[in-house]
């Protein structure tokens, strides 16, 4: 048993009891400064985050600035992108650990990795993240979508994307129907097909606007409902649902909901984006994925930070209240604000006075830990916290 004193959880200062993966007991204590305390006093308790769409397999080294240019086109920012990754294929792995490692420092804890497969990379950016998964056990638990980022019918994937599947990829993906393959019904009739066959999830990237958009929404609500996949469906971004009137939306909205989609957006500041209090209210269930961890080819300004996207979120919605700024929670994290005895110990320690505080100030995360083990944060390497948790392990 190790005890951890004088922490903010559950809206009073505690000592958490944490014994082996789980926490044994919350005890409310009055001081906030226990003078024999592993840490600091003024940290408080929040969940692990869960990013529901990350790209690990394409970040830049963050160590050296690769030059930039904008492409005219979607299709010439593809061939950018692979123009810039092939000469470091052998270096993946190593970005990959790299971008993970921040994800963690932030406190996430799970991750859904969008992979790229396609004829000539074949399955080995697959390969590549399974090793990195096997590598992060106990820390980050990542799932993968076989991901055919230059169309699944554009560049004939489809025998790619089902190998990915065998090799353990659990969702299925696609970009752009109908602005990329130029065929929203011949793409998502394979794509769910193959879902169906390897009783796999989905989940598509749709930048599509305009009617493009909504026709493969729509499209996807009734293959949904037609293969009964309710709750194992996700598109991601759908730009088009920020760009109609209202009324279309709550139908929509209500569609999504009834027929069991997911959205994931990582708020955009560049685009139009699904609005996600009125989708909400409609009962669709919407997470944050960050997409841009750090630099890749397609922005220089990613951020691995949910807390920070999260805080983007209220911004946009101007969420400024207690209130709202609580509720901005519920589209990152990975449990709930509360903690109760024998949930797993699984949680990240940051100086706030609240979550609303975290929310606007994005501390730096202090210490993370994974199975009542400390994985990361500035404290995870002090020796006394250290000998505590090695002390409390082998007992
Ligand atoms: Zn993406």
């Amino acid at each position: 048993m190790i005890t951890l004193r004088g922490i903010l959880v559950n809206g009073a200062v505690s000592d958490v009891e944490i014994d082996a993966d789980r926490i044994h007991r919350i005890l409310p204590t009055a001081r906030l400064d226990e003078p024999d305390s592993l840490l600091p006093p003024g940290l408080l308790m929040l969940p692990l985050f869960a990013d529901a769409h990350v790209h690990l397999d394409k970040a830049l080294p963050t160590d050296r600035w690769i030059s930039r240019r904008t492409p005219d086109s979607l299709f010439e920012q593809f061939a950018l992108e692979k123009a810039l990754l092939r000469p470091m294929f052998d270096s993946q792995l190593q970005r990959a650990r790299a971008t993970a490692a921040r994800m963690l420092a932030c406190g996430t804890g799970r991750a859904r990795v969008h992979v790229d497969v396609d004829p000539e990379i074949g399955t080995s950016h697959l390969e590549t993240m399974q090793r990195l998964r096997d590598e992060l056990r106990g820390q980050i638990d990542l799932e993968f979508v076989a991901f055919p980022q230059q169309g699944l019918l554009r560049s004939g994937s489809t025998d790619i994307v089902t190998a990915a599947v065998r090799m353990g990829a659990t969702v299925i993906g696609a970009v752009d129907p109908g602005g990329v393959d130029q065929d929203i019904n011949g793409c998502l009739d394979i794509v769910f097909r193959l879902a169906v066959d390897h009783g796999v999830e989905i989940d598509i990237h749709l930048h599509d606007s305009d009617w493009l958009g909504y026709a493969t929404i729509s499209r996807m609500a009734d293959l949904t409902e037609r293969f009964g996949l309710g709750g194992r469906v996700t598109i991601s971004h759908a730009y088009c649902l920020g760009e109609i009137d209202i009324t279309t939306l709550r139908h929509l909205g209500e569609r999504l909901a009834r027929v069991g989609i997911a959205l994931t957006t990582s708020v955009p500041v560049d685009s139009a984006m699904p609005p996600v209090a009125v989708l909400t209210e409609e009962g669709v269930s919407i997470r944050l994925g960050t997409d841009h961890t750090g630099i890749d080819a397609w922005t220089p300004f990613g951020d691995p930070d949910l807390l920070r996207r999260g805080r983007l979120l209220a911004e946009k919605n101007r969420w400024n209240d207690d209130a709202h700024l609580r509720h901005a929670y519920r589209y990152f994290t990975a449990g709930p604000l509360t903690f109760q005895p024998g949930d797993p110990a699984d949680f990240q320690l940051l100086p706030a006075l609240c979550p609303e505080h975290a929310l606007a100030t994005v501390p730096s995360r202090q210490l993370i830990v994974r199975g009542g083990r400390p994985v990361a944060g500035a404290l995870a390497d002090l020796p006394s916290l250290q000998q505590a948790f090695a002390t409390h392990a082998t007992m």
